[in-house]
Parts: C-alpha cells; sequence; structure tokens
C-alpha cells in the first residue's frame, strides 16, 4: 500500500533540512503510483503530480514536519481541493418546489439514490416527491414505487397505459403535482444505458428542459474506475450537470473517480453511496475521500500533530527568549511545573512510599487533570510577553484572554492570582524559606 512505501521513502528522507529536488522526485513517483493504484486517471494524475510537484519547490521548508510529511500535506491539500474544498451543500429553490434530477448510466444507483436523497431530506423536514421517469425498462417504474414505499415518499408514475412512454410528459406533470400537494422537493428519476448513447442522452436533456431542475446530479458508480471519465464527459456535454453523485463506495474502490471526474469536469461531488441499505447515504466529505485515496488517514493524523506540538513548542520558545531576564518565575515556568505535576501524578503511589513525602501524595491525588489543561489554554491564549510579564495583563486583556481560549474572566482571574501567590513561594523557597507546599497547588 501507499502508507507501507511512503514509510520508506520518509525513513530515507526523515532527518533531511529541506526540500531537494531528489526528495521532490522521489515522493512524486510514489504519489503516482498510489493514484494510478486508485484508479485515477492518468492525465489527472499527470496534471496532479506536476502541479504537486511545482507547489513543493515554491514551499518554505516546515519546521514541523519533515520533507515526505511536508509533501504528504501538500498532496493532501491539493487533492481535497480539486474534491470540492469543502462539502457542497444542495441548492434549494427560493420560490416553488425545488428540482433535483438525476442522469448516469443504467445500474450506476439512479433509483436506488432516489430513494436514499428522499429519505434524508424527509429526516430534514422536507416532503419530497419522486418522480417516475425511466419508461425504457418495464420494471424500472416498480423499483421506484417499492423503494418509494420503503421510505414512505410518495411516487410519481404514470397512470398504467396512460402516457407510458412519455418521460417528458411525466416530469413536467409531476411539476403540477408537486405544486398541488406541496411538496417542497421533487426528485426526477430517469432511464440509463449501459453505454453512453444519444437517444437516451436527448431524452435526458429533453426531461432537463422540461423540469428546469435546481440541481442536475450526475450518479456515477465508484467502482467502474477509468471508464467514469468518458462517461462523465458525455453526460456533461448531452445533459450537464450541476455535481456529482458517487455510488457503491461500500465496494473497494480506493475512490480514484471522484478525483477524475472532479478534476476533469469541474463539477463538485455532493453525495456519496456507500451500501445497498437505503440509509447507506451521507454528503460527501472532500477531506475523507483524500485520506481514502491515498490511503493514509493515519499518516495525515500524525502530520496534524506534529504541527500542533511544533507550534507550542515555538511559542514557548519565544516567551523564553523575550524573558532575558535569567531566574525570575514566570507564566512558562509555572506551566511547566503544572506539565511536570501531571507527569508525577502518575507516580504518586510510588512517591507516597518515599518518606517525607505523604503530603506531597495527597495533593497529587487530588489535583485535576483537566485543570492542567485549563491552565494551558489560559496561558497559550496571553501573548509571549504577557507570559513573562503577567503584571501587564490589565483588565480589558483578561477579556480578550478568556475569549480567545473559551474560559471566563474569573478564572482568567483566578490563574493570575495563583501565578502571583506561586511566585512569591518561588520566592521564598529561594530565600531558603523551607517547604511550603507545591507551588500554585490548591490546599
Ligand atoms: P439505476 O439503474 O441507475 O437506477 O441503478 P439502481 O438504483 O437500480 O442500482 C443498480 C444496482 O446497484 C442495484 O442492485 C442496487 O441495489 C445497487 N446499488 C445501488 N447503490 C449501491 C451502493 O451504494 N452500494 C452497493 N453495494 N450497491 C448499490
Ligand atoms: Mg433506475
Amino acid at each position: 500500500t501507499l502508507s507501507d512505501r511512503l514509510a520508506d521513502t520518509f525513513k530515507n528522507l526523515r532527518g533531511k533540512g529541506r526540500l531537494s529536488e531528489a526528495d521532490i522526485d522521489a515522493t512524486a513517483r510514489e504519489i503516482r503510483i498510489a493514484l494510478l493504484e486508485a484508479d485515477v486517471a492518468l492525465p489527472v494524475v499527470k496534471e496532479f503530480v506536476a502541479a504537486v510537484k511545482e507547489r513543493a519547490r515554491g514551499e518554505e521548508v516546515s519546521g514541523a514536519l519533515n520533507p515526505a510529511q511536508q509533501i504528504v500535506k501538500i498532496v493532501n491539500e491539493e487533492l481535497v481541493n480539486i474534491l470540492g474544498g469543502e462539502t457542497r451543500r444542495l441548492r434549494y429553490a427560493k420560490t416553488g418546489p425545488t428540482v433535483i434530477m438525476l442522469a448516469g448510466l443504467q445500474g450506476a444507483g439512479k433509483t436506488t439514490l432516489a430513494a436514499k436523497l428522499a429519505l434524508w431530506l424527509k429526516e430534514q423536514g422536507k416532503t419530497p416527491l419522486l418522480v417516475a421517469c425511466d419508461l425504457q425498462r418495464p420494471n424500472a417504474v416498480n423499483q421506484l414505487q417499492v423503494n418509494g414505499e420503503r421510505v414512505g415518499v410518495p411516487v410519481f408514475a404514470p397512470e398504467p397505459g396512460n402516457g407510458t412512454g412519455d418521460p417528458v410528459g411525466v416530469a413536467q406533470a409531476s411539476i403540477e403535482e408537486a405544486k398541488r400537494k406541496l411538496h417542497d422537493v421533487v426528485i426526477v428519476d430517469t432511464a440509463g444505458r449501459l453505454g453512453v448513447d444519444a437517444e437516451l442522452m436527448q431524452q435526458a436533456a429533453d426531461i432537463r428542459d422540461a423540469v428546469r431542475p435546481d440541481e442536475v446530479l450526475f450518479v456515477v458508480d465508484a467502482m467502474i474506475g477509468q471508464d467514469a471519465v468518458t462517461t462523465a464527459q458525455a453526460f456533461l456535454e448531452g445533459v450537464g450537470y450541476d455535481a456529482v453523485v458517487l455510488t457503491k463506495l461500500d465496494g473497494d474502490a480506493r475512490g480514484g473517480a471522484a478525483l477524475s471526474i472532479a478534476s476533469i469536469t469541474g463539477r463538485p461531488v455532493m453525495f456519496a453511496s456507500n451500501g445497498e441499505k437505503l440509509t447507506d447515504f451521507d454528503l460527501f466529505h472532500p477531506d475523507r475521500m483524500a485520506s481514502r485515496i491515498l490511503d493514509m488517514g493515519d499518516v495525515l493524523t500524525l502530520i496534524e500533530q506534529a504541527e500542533k506540538t511544533f507550534d507550542a513548542e515555538q511559542a514557548m520558545k519565544a516567551a523564553e527568549k523575550l524573558s532575558g531576564r535569567g531566574g525570575e518565575f514566570t507564566l512558562v515556568d509555572f506551566l511547566e511545573q503544572m506539565q511536570q505535576v501531571r507527569k508525577l501524578g502518575s507516580m504518586s503511589k510510588i512517591m507516597g512510599m518515599l518518606p517525607g513525602m505523604g503530603q506531597f501524595r495527597e495533593q497529587l491525588e487530588n489535583f485535576d487533570d483537566r485543570e492542567i489543561d485549563r491552565i494551558q489554554a489560559i496561558i497559550y491564549s496571553m501573548t509571549p510577553a504577557e507570559r513573562i510579564n503577567p503584571k501587564m495583563i490589565d483588565g480589558s486583556r483578561r477579556q480578550r484572554i478568556a475569549k480567545g481560549c473559551g474560559r471566563t474572566v474569573t478564572e482568567v482571574n483566578q490563574l493570575v492570582d495563583r501565578f502571583f501567590e506561586a511566585r512569591k513561594m518561588m520566592t521564598q523557597l529561594a530565600k531558603g524559606g523551607g517547604m511550603p507546599g507545591m507551588p500554585g497547588m490548591p490546599g
């Protein structure tokens, strides 16, 4: 898998200070293979890898990440971008019913999706109407009716023997029906063939013109891999669509189709269908798909953590440098002490066995771990200068700090008071005043 191979590449790159051309090439090669393995179309792979290399060259070397991680981060961001960035939401009509039309090959999963979408909308308080415009196959109307019944959504279909064979007429009539019966969303299921077909494409275009949909969704089977691109292009030219729905994501397809289609058509993927049950359906999340395509959710989590740790360390270092007052007890020291206490906490039992540590042990056991998190959050939302010299934190700054970390002003006040108390103790301690208890600790 890519994770394994990248891990090998990482081994070679770890510890190097900057992104060399060779580093970039080596990682780009792995990414290229991974994308091809995920069934991304070759032209898309080429274009994508070139863009990533270009960006990697221009990127400043990060202090937080090793070169390979840095490239992976770029790759991930570019993937998410192409997949549409943010999750795309349905656009509802301002007046009258919102019309959603489904288009795609036969077997793509349109009829199943129509029912899933209807259920999803119903759960959000909508009153959808399903419309059977696939009049090609004898069983198609019935299939929609069965599914509609299962999700408790009415189906508009031609009366048997009346109007059959005229999907455009049915589509048109369904809008009137929706207005009459106050349905706020109309979902139009259409016919598809096994391959792209001019006649059927024209039919879909005619239905589109008749109902003027707010959203045309192109439904495509994620398992068809490379063929997805040709099909997506044909439907874009023949019918046009606003967004894509990927079905059968429960299979083992890695989702390359999503990237190929999004990249070539410029249309975002909106929904993901991932099973035969009518509840197996969700909004599409570009970030989740990106890590599925690259098969490395864990690597991305690691990268995120590395960056967070680095940020925190940088903030502390900056504060330390600013101090330059050698030895004076600052909020930075205070926090460090707290963190040490946290580590000691897990050792409290051992400490209790040591002579003279009994009183200490009690304090440690009463120490609330979350308290340290709160203190840490408050101190992190101060400026480096404030951490060194808390005297400069006035009323309005206290409000700002509280807002910045989501704590109350009272909590900020308490922390600052506790700090000054602790500092007094530390000063006494330094003068040889004995052991008054752990600074900063209650009791
Ligand atoms: P249509 O011809 O585009 O209307 O496709 P259908 O809705 O009839 O679906 C074709 C087949 O794919 C049916 O057997 C469905 O049960 C199945 N199917 C649809 N969506 C999914 C999905 O997300 N996962 C799986 N595993 N099967 C699906
Ligand atoms: Mg169908």
